[in-house]
């Protein structure tokens, strides 16, 4: 008898750890509700999470065996459970970040105290941490060159699911938790449903039709032809694998373009395996900057300016637009993450932490890897980081990415009724004016010009400059 530990693989189709455990099945398979784990989670990820285990809980019945659900310590609970059904060995799916990577190194150590084999499986990337190396064997820093030897790289098929007879013959009784019974409060936001088969429709229905304008189109907001794929990614209720050979198969059944296309969502595929790397190969940027600047950033303490930019009140209307759609969505499309993570960082000048911090209660996809990578290239401290001097103009972002203000008005209802134009020069029309069209929204915080020299004075301060 074997244990299948499923953590961030909540699915039996291509899961590379429960595969494995098979060949010296039959599986167990077990999730358990760790609180240390939970301390770092938002609502919407939560519940998220449990859908995705009753999902997986019914595909494990639909096949004669049952998902073991325990709660507590999983140095204490898998000695315990593989005691229970005299289990000789514990397979999971390896982790990148510092945290789990030490939860793991002393699960390992409880597992051998109490003679029970374990084996960890690369299975939520296509290629094992720190595997894809410069010519001089270096980490890459720099995602242009860590693209190119990504894609050359052969692939793993996807996985095997199980069969019936290669699980345990069990049923557990233990409900799976509530939110409330997990101590969290309801999410404010429409959380996305979960489960493997939601996740393969959403892939079925981008392949067969957005992925060919994905280079074209993935910046406009309002045109929603991204794969929205990100939360079955980070909860792993579809395979990586699985995923890939759709693309790929897409890919190579067109030329052109729409081959172009293909291969540019592929590219993002990479983006989430290279912050990864990076993550495994510098754990301490979950905390820290991954640039070193001669002195410390002189962030500023501004709680007023974080609060209006957590509601969505900032006056710069494709930036509460994104704020916004972030409360009700748990999720915020790529462009616009990286218009607001600007606008904090740029004309806030608020540290990036702040802003990681609460994506990371909000988003249902908040993964590590990615909301670190994603905030310290926004913040220029990262790897590949947007140039400090560089700064995104919030107003010509919205009128190139939004043009009709369609993202915007979606969102902001005060500005529903105000035409397009007038919402992109939001900042430059007078108090009269936009009391006028829009009494109940609010006028620009900050002078975006204004700040932008500030962010530069200080990133040049810190350059040492
Ligand atoms: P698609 O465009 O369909 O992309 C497919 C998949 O590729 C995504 O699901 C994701 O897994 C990966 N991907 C796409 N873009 C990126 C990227 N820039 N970096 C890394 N992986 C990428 N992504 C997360 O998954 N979790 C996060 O917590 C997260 N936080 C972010 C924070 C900031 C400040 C920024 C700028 C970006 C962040 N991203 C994050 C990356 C990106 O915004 C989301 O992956 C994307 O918007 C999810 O939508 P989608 O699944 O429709 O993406």
């Amino acid at each position: 008898m074997q244990l299948h530990w499923h953590r961030r693989d909540l699915r039996v189709a291509d899961n590379a750890g429960l595969a494995a455990a098979t060949a010296d099945g039959p599986v167990v398979p077990v999730f358990v509700f760790d609180q240390d784990v939970l301390a770092h989670a938002g609502p919407p990820r939560v519940a998220f999470m449990l859908d995705a285990l009753d999902s997986l809980r019914e595909r494990y019945r639909e096949r004669g065996s049952d998902l073991v659900v325990r709660h507590g310590d999983p140095r204490d609970v898998l000695p315990a459970i593989a005691a229970e059904f005299d289990a000789d060995g514990v397979t999971w799916g390896k982790e990148v970040s510092g945290l789990g990577r030490e939860r793991d190194a002393a699960v390992r150590q409880a597992l051998d105290d109490a003679d029970v084999a374990r084996h960890s499986v690369q299975d939520a990337l296509l290629h094992e941490p720190g595997s894809i190396r410069t010519n001089q064997g270096e980490v890459y820093s720099v995602f242009t060159y860590f693209w190119k030897k990504w894609r050359d790289r052969e692939k793993d098929d996807p996985a095997e699911a199980p069969a019936e007879n290669d699980l345990a013959d069990i049923a557990d009784d233990d409900p799976i938790p509530s939110l409330t019974d997990l101590g969290f409060d309801e999410p404010e936001a429409d959380v996305p449903p979960a489960g493997t088969e939601t996740a393969r429709d959403l892939l079925r229905a981008f392949c067969e039709d957005d992925i060919y304008d994905y280079d074209d189109r993935r910046d406009y907001p309002a045109d929603e032809c991204t794969s929205r794929l990100s939360a079955h990614l980070k909860f792993g209720t579809i395979g990586i694998r699985e995923v890939y050979e759709a693309v790929d198969d897409a890919k190579r059944a067109v030329a052109g373009t729409d081959y172009d296309a293909a291969e540019e969502f592929e590219s993002q595929l990479a983006w989430r395996e290279f912050y990864s790397h990076v993550l495994w190969n510098e754990p301490s940027v979950v905390t820290e900057n991954y640039r070193e600047y001669e002195r410390p950033i002189q962030w500023n303490q501004d709680s007023d300016g974080l609060q209006a930019w957590k509601d969505g009140e900032t006056g710069y209307p494709i930036v509460d637009a994104g704020m916004r759609q972030l409360r009700r969505e748990s999720f915020v499309h790529n462009r616009v993450r990286m218009i607001v993570a600007s606008f904090l960082t740029k004309d806030l000048l608020v540290d990036w932490r702040e802003g990681y911090d609460w994506f990371r209660e909000k988003l249902v996809d908040h993964d590590t890897a990615n909301d670190n990578g994603g905030w310290q290239w926004a913040a220029s401290t990262g790897t590949d980081a947007q140039p400090y001097f560089r700064i995104f103009n919030p107003m010509t972002q919205g009128e190139r990415y939004d043009p009709d203000a369609e993202y915007i008005r979606e969102y902001v209802p005060e500005l529903r009724d105000v035409p397009a134009d007038a919402i992109h020069q939001w900042h430059e029309l007078d108090a009269g004016r936009r009391e006028l069209l829009a009494p109940d929204y609010p006028g620009p915080i900050v002078d975006h010009s204004h700040r932008r020299e500030q962010a530069i004075e200080m990133f040049e301060h810190a350059r040492g400059d």
